[in-house]
């Protein structure tokens, strides 16, 4: 059975159709990789499983129930965590008070403590910084603190919407290293991304998105050998 799936969704911004009736599952366990140009509706995507926007037609299904009515901050207590892009900290709190933050609709059902110290372990960088403010941090370790926040709700799917976007190559590596490293602990991972390469290398599966179709589907191998997702996003003819 699969863990997340969005079945036939279409979604509207008034007048504007963003997406035509989608499909796609990830299954327990896998790193599944959305992939597409500017526009062509990824994050929108990530806003309709995560239930930050209302859906014009289809449904979004966990663990086999349909949650296409329930509001976000539920979904958060189900284990749907979404890392947004742009990353969204808030910059006068301090690391520490961020990370909490993404416990707030948890009610603290979950020990909190223990949420810190896994997290802590995966970025050490935040616990040397624990007290700083966020705004003070760098690109990349404000996304560290971004994907921490998600994980304090201890999910068991994180969505992650461009989390490599504006960081400089020594942090994209250790970026996609953490996101393997949060998969081994257990955690699935839907994946958007417009570094096509790094992100189809790593995942179980993939899928492209254009202008608000899914267009091609399959392991992040055979997407990788495909030509046309070669040309159109890999940079190679
Ligand atoms: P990017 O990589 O540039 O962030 P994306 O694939 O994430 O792109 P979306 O942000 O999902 O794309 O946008 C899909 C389409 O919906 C675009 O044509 C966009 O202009 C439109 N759109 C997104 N948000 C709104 C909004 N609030 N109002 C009107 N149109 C919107």
């Amino acid at each position: 059975m699969a863990l997340l799936e969005i079945k036939d969704v279409s979604v509207h911004y008034g007048r504007i159709q963003a997406l035509h009736g989608i499909s796609l599952t990830v299954n327990e366990g896998e790193i599944v990789t959305l992939i597409g140009a500017n526009g062509a509706g990824k994050t929108t995507t990530m806003r309709a499983l995560a239930g930050l926007l209302n859906l014009s037609s289809g449904s979004v299904m966990f663990e086999g129930e349909d949650i296409s009515k329930l509001a976000g901050h539920k979904r958060v207590v189900r284990g749907i965590s979404l890392t947004p892009e742009g990353r969204g900290i808030f910059p006068a709190m301090t690391v520490r008070e961020n990370l909490e933050m993404g416990t707030y609709a948890l009610k603290r059902r979950t020990p909190v403590d223990e949420s810190f110290d896994k997290v802590f372990d995966l970025f050490p960088r935040l616990k040397e910084r624990e007290a700083q403010a966020g705004g003070t941090l760098s690109g990349g370790e404000q996304q560290m603190l971004a994907i921490g926040r998600a994980l304090m709700g201890q999910p068991k799917v994180l969505l992650l919407d461009e989390p490599s976007m504006g960081l400089a190559p020594q942090f994209i590596r250790q970026i996609f290293s953490i996101i393997s490293q949060v998969n081994e602990q257990g955690i699935t991972v839907l994946l958007v991304e417009q570094n096509a390469n790094q992100a189809l290398g790593r995942a179980d599966r993939a899928y492209v998105l254009e202008t608000g179709r899914i267009t091609r589907t399959g392991s992040g191998a055979e997407l990788l050998a495909d030509p046309a997702v070669k040309e159109a996003y890999l940079g190679v003819a």
